[in-house]
């Protein structure tokens, strides 16, 4: 038996190589998880029917005396990233049929590395929305508590690795997708620096905040897949390699916005485990410096729109996804587009028109670019005396199914993570805790959320976040 729980990639690649066990009983082991597990959480879309296959290949690799770092580690990809034969469908109705044509730069290195792809992971539908309610293909629930939402938009790949149905996944953020899920779940996610992972072959959704990252169990799985898919790609010019850290410019000094996590809205439960995490740091060693953030939201959103609408005008429902018959080409676009994309979609198409309309575009999108510019300025200053920004990752524990039925309060919950997107700074958010849930029926008592916190550091700043992560983890007991 082996003990997924307990299992880390390091862990698995020694067990491989010593032939403990091998790729197909590992994989095995996952897929029987999933059989458990899949049909309740709903995290899963796909599960590949080659997974046993794939296996073999690796375990022959392996015989052959081979031992890259996912050479057989089995993994979960979110449904927005393409693989060649294979549905991706960013859970939209529009997309049920699409079968992607190439591989995304990822997963040609994925593949190169010897990893086994478990299956494809549910999303809010085109990545827009925060719980994973917005799927055309049901909700994802929070293995912690299934009454409750995962968290999103990579609800799919958080609930997968929280519940061992894979070692670690891909999920992607535009404004928070992998670390607010991530917190919800209970797991690590990073978003890397934008740009220091290739989008190509990622469906977009706002081209100028979109990044691939990890969602792993801990730092290092998260560290070891991100070394292995970042980089420079010709296929991806907005891709960079940038490394900002090096051990002789750390301060030592940790920035908290109080102005933004002592507003109306923060959880008292989430205030209380962030002020019980300052001090540890504090402990640590580190100052601890007061910082004004301003809020981002309107910022966020307006740009998200603007880009939104433009990049789903592709999705006409001709070939791939569902279509309704019109009288004309113009009515069969309306009727597609009006029952293949879902209500949060069809939202955010309408409003990023209208804000990049003529006579608007300039009070909107217009002035959103020039407070992102005005921003960036601002973080480079902010950053001259300061490492690292702390914060929660949510202001809000996972709600109910259900719960959040107006899109604005849904947003609000995006507070801390979409500035590292607009910014397009690394951010990481890590596991600090639980919380209590009150109220419940004696049957259920004693059950626990998981809580998160999040680490954002200058442009490739990845290394500082991955060894503030590191001792973060090591005075858990993680
Ligand atoms: N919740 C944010 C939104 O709905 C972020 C989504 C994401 O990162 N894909 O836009």
């Amino acid at each position: 038996m082996i003990d997924l729980k307990k299992l880390t990639i390091k862990k698995a690649r020694k067990a491989l190589d010593s032939k403990e066990f091998s790729v197909v009983d590992l994989a095995q082991a996952y897929l029987k998880e999933i059989e458990k597990k899949n049909k309740e959480l709903n995290a899963y879309l796909e599960v590949f029917d080659d997974v046993l296959e794939q296996a073999k290949v690796s375990d022959a690799r392996i015989a052959k005396g081979e031992s890259l770092p996912l050479l057989g580690i089995p993994l979960a990809i979110k449904d927005n990233i393409l693989i060649t034969g294979r549905h991706a469908s960013s859970a939209s109705k529009m997309l049920e049929n699409y079968v992607a044509s190439y591989d995304a730069t990822v997963i040609e290195k994925l593949k190169k590395a010897g990893a086994v792809f478990l299956g494809r992971t549910n999303m809010d539908e085109f990545a827009l929305g925060s719980s994973t309610e917005n799927s055309a293909f049901g909700v994802t629930k929070n293995p912690y508590d299934i009454s409750r939402v995962a968290g999103g938009t990579s609800g799919g790949s958080a609930s997968s690795v929280s519940s061992d149905m894979a070692l670690v996944a891909l999920g992607s953020d535009t404004g928070g997708s992998i670390r607010f899920p991530s917190a919800f779940c209970g797991v690590v996610g990073l978003k890397p620096t934008y740009g220091g992972v290739s989008r190509n072959g990622l469906m977009a959704a706002t081209s100028s905040f979109d990044v691939i990252g990890p969602i792993a169990k801990n730092i290092e799985d998260a560290e070891i897949l991100f070394d292995v898919i970042k980089g420079n790609d010709v296929l991806d010019s907005t891709t960079i390699t940038e490394k900002t850290y090096t051990k002789s410019s750390v301060k030592k000094v940790i920035g908290v916005p109080w102005n933004l996590i002592n507003q109306e809205g923060l959880d008292p439960k989430i205030k209380e485990n962030f002020e019980k995490v300052v001090k540890d740091f504090e402990g640590l060693g580190y100052k601890i410096k007061d910082i004004k953030l301003p809020n981002c939201l309107a910022l966020y959103y307006i740009i998200n729109f603007a880009e939104v609408s433009t990049n789903l005008a592709r999705f006409d429902g001709v070939r791939y996804g569902l279509h309704k018959n019109g009288k004309n080409l113009l009515e069969d676009y309306l009727l597609s587009k009006g029952a293949g994309f879902g209500k949060e979609t069809r939202r955010r198409i309408l409003l990023g028109t209208y804000v990049l309309s003529a006579g608007y575009y300039d009070a909107y999108y217009g002035k959103a670019q020039r407070a992102r510019v005005a921003l960036r300025k601002d973080f480079v200053k902010i950053f001259s005396d300061i490492d690292l920004i702390l914060t929660p990752t949510s202001p809000i524990p996972p709600w109910k199914v259900g719960e959040k039925s107006d899109p604005l309060s849904m947003y609000l919950a995006d507070i801390f993570t979409v500035t590292a997107n607009i910014v397009g700074l690394p951010a990481i958010s890590l596991p600090s805790g639980f919380m209590d849930v009150e109220g419940l029926p004696a049957g259920q008592a004693g059950k626990k959320l998981p809580l998160g916190i999040q680490f954002m550091a200058s442009h490739g700043g990845e290394d500082l976040l991955f060894e503030i992560g590191k001792k973060f983890e090591a005075i858990k007991g993680i």
